[in-house]
């Protein structure tokens, strides 16, 4: 088989789906190939929280005293790099006039993202693409819903995002970012085509510039030609055990962790990148959660349902760690708990009903009947159920509780709070680390072209997504990954559509 068209897209995953509809908006024909009978990659089974400063969404949260401390450390902390610091400037900037205007509502604004998403990967993401990330997380958004998508109108913070600044789909997990860029694919379907089982090999070079994709469908062989350019879009490694071992410098070996990852994420992109010379960067930064399920590794039966209103025990009863911290943070000190595992520890704020559901469209009742969740009365029969000392727990959730009305400052540091764990019925679920997301892979520019090794740009190869590396740094926060997709999604595929 052997076709053209203007855009070559390799991956059907969120980035790749993003890109097809934005290169089409742009006047491209577009060719997707996608190795897996089906489209959706990770982006689909995602928890899909998308982070954004939103003014209007973020309206009705209050700002509490120790979020103005969390923005006051950020404006005085010791940077070197130059634009970093302007970020700082402007974000004192902002933050004074927040304050002079007497709101009292959270403040937020693509700044105060900026700098979290630098600091909280240890100052280790490139700036200038941080800053082409958040300035176009709203705008995402905005086109997403332009083509049908919804949003919750209000916001919550997911797991390791930091801040309230995380955007929930209406659809469950990452179906609504799927079904939006499937329908307008179908609408479309003339000039984009969607070809499944089909996987890339190597990309076809031609006088130093990519000009297409040699892939294969069932042992068939299967050329494609780019008129205009070719979109990387292969995802992450996460569910490569080998590549994870040939990387991993930041835990100890990870042959035996499980993960939340489909079996397609597998690197593919990453290296047909590296074997035309593009740059890799950031390929140690492997990024677990301390969310898996113990038998699957999977985020599904995880009752959490935003960072403010769970705790974390271990095996004793007791808490372990700020439960609002990074998510490398709250993994490697889970991994210091007996057997490492927990139980997250919720209650009726978080399951007003017992048909609520989970982010994974599950319901608690659900849960609990299939044995994945727990329930009691009181936190002395739930710490019967899960065989925790009840001593340890009540007095866990007491000293948290403190925390939550300030009475005490938390023994962990934490700073998220809302609503005390103190009305019945009281949950548990079991979590164990789970391998969720490689931060490292090829080296883009704001425009997403890939550079090679000498800083150059390689002609007519662009990439979007997780198979890009030198955003998140050491550690992405949660919620940003479904937005870094969107946005250099788009931008992948406007360059690619327009380029000459
Ligand atoms: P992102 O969030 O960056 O879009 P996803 O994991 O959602 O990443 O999507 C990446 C997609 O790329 C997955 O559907 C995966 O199966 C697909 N993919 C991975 N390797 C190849 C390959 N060699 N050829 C075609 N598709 C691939």
């Amino acid at each position: 088989v052997e076709k053209t068209a203007d855009v070559i897209i390799v991956g059907a995953g969120g980035a790749g789906l993003a890109a097809a509809v934005t290169a089409h908006q742009n006047g491209a024909s577009v060719i997707v190939i996608e190795k897996m009978p089906q489209v959706g990659g990770n982006t689909i089974i995602s928890g899909s929280a998308f982070n954004s400063a939103d003014p209007d969404r973020q309206a009705t949260l209050e700002m509490t005293d120790l979020e103005k401390k969390t923005v006051e450390g950020i404006i005085a902390a010791e940077q070197t790099d130059p634009i970093v610091k302007e970020w700082q400037a402007t974000l004192k900037t902002e933050y004074e006039a927040y304050l002079a205007s007497g709101k009292t509502t959270l403040f937020d604004s693509p700044t105060l993202h900026k700098l979290q998403t630098y600091n909280g990967g240890d100052k280790q993401g490139k700036p200038e693409l941080i800053s082409t990330f958040t300035d176009n997380t709203l705008p995402a958004i905005q086109w997403l819903e332009s083509l049908g998508m919804e949003f919750k109108d209000s916001v919550f913070t997911v797991l390791g995002a930091l801040w309230n600044r995380s955007h929930k789909p209406v659809k469950p997990l990452g179906t609504g970012y799927i079904e939006t860029y499937m329908n307008y694919i179908e609408a479309n379907k003339n000039d984009i085509e969607i070809m499944v089982d089909t996987t890339a090999k190597s990309f076809i070079v031609d006088n130093g510039a990519v000009t297409g994709v040699n892939a294969e469908f069932g042992g068939a062989k299967v050329t494609l030609h780019a008129n205009k350019g070719v979109i990387l879009a292969a995802g992450g490694f996460g569910a490569n055990v080998d590549m994870r071992e040939e990387y991993n410098t930041l835990w100890p070996s990870l042959k035996n962790v499980k993960t939340t990852n489909q079996s397609g994420a597998t690197g593919d992109g990453t290296v047909m990148a590296e074997e035309i010379g593009a740059s890799l960067i950031g390929m140690e930064y492997i990024q677990l959660l301390p969310m898996g399920d113990p038998v699957t590794g999977s985020l599904s039966g995880n009752i959490e349902q935003g960072v403010q209103n769970r705790i974390f025990v271990n095996k004793d009863g007791n808490r372990f760690v700020d439960e609002g911290a990074r998510r490398d943070v709250m993994t490697q000190a889970l991994m210091k708990q007996t057997d490492a595992y927990m139980w997250v520890i919720v209650d009726q704020h978080s399951y007003p009903t017992g048909d609520t559901k989970n982010n994974f469209n599950e319901t608690i009742d659900d849960l609990v009947a299939a044995g994945r969740a727990f329930k009691g009365n009181t936190l002395e029969e739930l710490a019967a159920q899960i065989g925790v000392d009840p001593a340890n727990l009540v007095n866990s959730v007491d000293t948290f509780n403190k925390a939550v009305d300030g009475t005490v400052s938390d023994e962990f540091g934490r700073t998220l709070f809302a609503d005390k764990i103190d009305t019945a019925p009281f949950y548990a679920g079991a979590r164990v680390p789970t391998v969720h997301h490689t931060m490292g892979g090829v080296e883009i520019t704001p425009s997403a072209q890939v550079l090679d090794k000498d800083g150059n740009i390689i002609k007519g190869l662009y990439a979007a997504g997780e198979v890009t590396g030198g955003i998140h740094g050491t550690n992405r926060l949660g919620g940003n990954a479904l937005a870094d997709i969107a946005v250099f999604g788009r931008i992948a595929g406007e360059s690619a559509a327009l380029a000459k």
